[in-house]
């Protein structure tokens, strides 16, 4: 085993957080999010996280991942993989079921059941029809069976991350606000609420983080492929449009501003 990956394994998260404190961890595991600034071309990167366990296929997707302009972080365990999709919000996960500590079936079912809808694609050695349809059952986007085509996966996962939404047809809620991810329709009670893209994005974002704060360099790099010149003050701006608009139609959810860090949708209290 190369000395980079037996590194890799053994420090498994720390290599991720030592290596993208400006890229990848959020700014809420920093402070005040200073070190979140990084260049424009960091903060336009995806980044997506590799759970698996075989260091050649992990070289080989990180090699070509990073290539095709993806950030990479990289685990062996399903408890390393779980802890790295509760502290950072990945674009796509890739997901190996054999695992040495679990099923990576358990580990995406739970990761449903808690809400998480990161796009998953699963990779595995079992290619049986039914493992394909329990992947599926289970909550993943899609599917790969090894030995697989390094140029299939990258197109599978650049297609993931088009998909609107990411792939999901879920319904977010807060309060009497509800946001249709496929459709990208925004109710309040029985109003629609019609909104610009950059809206959009913040609201779902919000939505999606409900009741957590959002660094605002979160937001920015949500917005970014959407805004491709991002003013410093665009944030704030959209913020005060869309909490204009919920509040004209009713909306019993808030943004609160959270000084020098970002943003978190608040549920009414009772
Ligand atoms: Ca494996």
């Amino acid at each position: 085993m190369p000395q980079s990956s037996q590194t890799l394994f053994k420090t498994g998260l720390r290599v991720a957080s030592t290596k993208l404190n400006s890229a990848i961890m959020p700014a809420w595991l920093f402070g005040a999010g200073a070190r979140f600034q990084g260049s424009r071309r960091d903060r336009r990167q995806m980044r997506l996280l590799v759970i698996e366990d075989e260091v050649r296929i992990v070289e080989v997707l990180q090699a070509a991942l990073g290539r095709a302009g993806f950030t990479v972080d990289a685990v062996a365990t399903a408890g390393d993989g779980r802890e790295a999709l509760s502290l950072v919000t990945y674009d796509a996960a890739i997901l190996d079921l054999g695992l040495p500590d679990a099923d990576g079936l358990d580990l995406l079912a739970g990761l449903r059941r808690s809400g998480n809808r990161v796009p998953v694609l699963v990779l595995t050695a079992r290619d049986a029809v039914d493992a394909r349809v329990l992947g599926l059952d289970a909550g993943a986007d899609d599917y790969l069976v090894k030995p697989f085509a390094i140029a299939e996966l990258v197109a599978r996962i650049k297609a993931l991350l088009r998909r609107p939404g990411h792939a999901l047809g879920i319904t977010l809620e807060a309060g009497n606000v509800s946001f249709d991810t496929i459709g990208r329709d925004v109710r309040i009670g029985q109003a629609t609420l019609q909104l610009p893209r950059q809206e959009l994005a913040i609201l779902e974002h919000l939505m999606r983080r409900l009741g957590r704060v959002v660094p605002k360099a979160v937001l920015e790099e949500k917005l970014y492929g959407i805004d491709e010149e991002l003013e410093s003050n665009a944030i704030p701006v959209h913020v005060h449009h869309l909490r204009r608009k919920l509040g004209e139609l009713g909306a019993s959810a808030e943004i609160h501003t959270v000084r020098g860090i970002g943003y978190l949708l608040m549920e009414p209290a009772g």
